[in-house]
């Protein structure tokens, strides 16, 4: 003994683990008699010139203690776990007196587990406290546009599935009791930008009365230090349950909750965080989580099981059927030329999204307002108008793809 590195696994193989030290993968033997899953740190040593996993350091889940930070100095912070206080090294993360850690078996710091203080029992400690310390918007409700069901075109079986997984569950979640079944509590929305996640669960959001609408955007909460993360979260999901019924929408939930064995320790945390302050919503709480994303292979799988995003939406591109409801829906009240025809738009549209079709007719109203001054009577909207919006848009969406060709090539290219 003596030798021991405590590492992260990356993958588990028939007698080996292949673990990252430094930054380098090393292949070690599997001397553990029990499961260990990518994301757990073991415990290696090297006996005899080989590198062995001789036992689990620290755990994705983390069998170990829970305990309460009471102090923090430069170096050293004092916890109190249920029996005694003990004095670790600093873990060189935001971490300040009250936040509540998980130790690893082996008592050391492993990460900030906010659910801890409750368990600790201790009633001096106002768990509203760092929420009213975070002053921010994101805390209280959006407000949502006036629409309704009517006015998303062209996906009625997605609008279905959204009314069952997240309107009825918001309104009358003792239904899915009736039938056996516990009512989601998180449903993924997944698909192209711009096919209407957002804009429909705000949608949804409209039809359920006094319904709060919480919205936060993945990427800004991964900017957050870490301790405002945490905060920022449990701050929303007590918000959201002070008043139900309430929808919590992440936008772009891979960039907070990426696969484990893909992100560091803060991403890693806020993942832990989101799956226990979701654990944590009572059945009929009357409160949906909604993430959105456009690849839905980049979500933390732990996410995606019942109880958590157990349920899962896609949003396709619209068909030609939908591009028509669509563009009937977003064309403004204001009179078309005889020779501009709206059906030979809806063939050129292949592979536009609903967002698309909204922003030719905010191209058309800017060539319009521009071209105001030259034109007499009332605004028409004539053909050439149409075709140069049509044209904006199409390079738009050209331009966009060869980006994403390019950052793809970047990426193959450096893996
Ligand atoms: P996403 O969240 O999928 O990226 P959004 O909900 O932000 O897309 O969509 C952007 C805009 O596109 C919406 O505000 C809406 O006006 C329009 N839109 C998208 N899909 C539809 C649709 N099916 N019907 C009507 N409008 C749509």
């Amino acid at each position: 003994m003596g030798n021991g590195r405590v590492l992260p696994v990356l993958a588990v193989e028939d007698q080996h683990l292949l673990v990252n030290e430094n930054g380098s993968i090393i292949q070690v033997q599997n001397n553990i008699q029990r499961q260990v899953t990518p994301g757990d740190y073991v415990n290696v040593e090297n006996t005899l010139g080989q590198d062995k996993a001789v036992g689990v350091a620290r755990e994705d889940d983390p069998s170990g203690q829970h305990a309460r930070v009471e102090k923090v100095t430069d170096d050293y912070i004092l916890v109190q776990t249920n029996s005694r206080s003990r004095i670790l090294a600093n873990p060189a993360e935001d971490v300040s007196p009250g936040d509540g850690v998980l130790l690893t078996e082996l008592g050391e710091f492993y990460k900030v587990f906010e659910d801890g203080i409750v368990e600790l029992d201790d009633t001096t400690l106002d768990p509203l406290r760092e929420v009213n310390e975070t002053d921010s918007s994101d805390l209280t409700p959006k407000n949502v546009p006036d629409k309704e069901y009517a006015d998303f075109g062209g996906m009625d079986d997605v609008v279905e599935e959204v009314k069952y997984k997240v309107e009825v569950p918001l309104k009358e979640p003792e239904r899915f009791e009736d039938v056996g079944m516990s009512a989601p509590k998180g449903v993924l929305f997944y698909g192209p930008p711009g096919t209407g996640k957002t804009y429909l669960a705000k949608i949804v959001a409209n039809q359920v009365e006094d319904a709060s609408f919480y919205s936060i955007r993945g990427p800004e909460l991964s900017h957050e230090l870490v301790g405002g993360t945490a905060r920022k979260l449990r701050g929303l999901f007590e918000n959201a349950q002070k008043n139900p019924p309430a929808i919590i929408f992440f936008d772009e939930i891979d960039s907070m909750a990426p696969r484990r064995d893909k992100t560091r320790d803060a991403g890693r945390r806020t993942v832990g965080q989101l799956l226990s302050l979701m654990d944590g919503i009572e059945e009929r709480g009357r409160v949906v989580v909604i993430g959105t994303t456009n690849l839905i292979g980049a979500i933390d799988p732990a996410l995606r099981r019942p109880g958590r995003f157990g349920r899962e939406i896609e949003f396709p591109r619209p068909s030609r059927e939908g591009r028509r409801e669509i563009l009937n829906i977003h064309k403004p009240d204001v009179e078309f030329a005889d020779t501009v025809s709206l059906e030979n738009l809806v063939e050129k549209s292949s592979g536009w999204t609903g967002a698309h079709i909204e922003s030719l007719f905010e191209e058309i109203g800017e060539i319009l307002l521009k071209g105001e001054r030259d034109r007499e009577g009332s605004p028409t909207i004539r053909r050439m108008d149409v075709e140069r919006a049509y044209e904006r848009v199409q390079a738009q969406i050209n331009n966009k793809e060869a980006q994403r060709r390019r950052e793809q090539e970047a990426e193959e290219g450096a893996d």
